[in-house]
């Protein structure tokens, strides 16, 4: 009946990238690098879907290797992985993720990511919810190096 299934992924973080965050672009000096538009966010809630159906990776569906997801928008990535979950009979309950970064702040841009992925996945704002935070300056996210989301979903079948 139910299903649930965790994601993480991780980026580095450059100057002269647009920065993708939850689908949203966000004002900052750097940008998250990648073969997509490099969205951690968005590709740690494709990687919880996907295991939580037992489907493999991210990497898997969507090779980096491959031309055609060069510089894709990580929100058709998530549009296909849901369709991937819904063809195995499921639908998402909610959504529970944390986003790891040390600058820029990012409280005031949450509302707009769930709203962003509310839209693809066809369920309520209320049922998605997006915390942050730093890592106190320590390690590759204290010094700006990178980023790191992590995403747990709840899956139940579909009736
Ligand atoms: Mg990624």
């Amino acid at each position: 009946m139910y299903r649930i299934g965790q994601g993480i992924d991780f980026h580095k973080l450059v100057e002269g990238r647009e920065f993708w965050l939850g689908g949203i672009l966000i004002p900052h000096s750097k940008g998250a690098l990648g073969h997509s538009d490099a969205d951690v966010l968005l590709h740690a809630i494709c990687d919880a879907l996907l295991g939580a159906v037992s489907l493999g990776d991210i990497g898997q569906h969507f090779p980096d290797t491959d031309a055609a997801y060069k510089g894709i928008d990580s929100k058709v990535l998530l549009q296909k992985t849901y369709q991937l979950v819904g063809e195995k009979g499921y639908t998402l309950v909610n959504i529970d993720s944390t986003i790891l970064l040390q600058a820029p702040k990012i409280r005031k841009y949450v509302d707009d990511m769930r709203a962003a992925i509310a839209g693809i996945l066809n369920i309520p704002v209320d049922d998605i919810s997006i915390k942050a935070t730093t890592t106190e300056q320590l390690s590759f996210i204290g010094r700006e190096e990178g980023i790191v989301a992590t995403a747990n979903v709840l899956l139940q079948k579909a009736s």
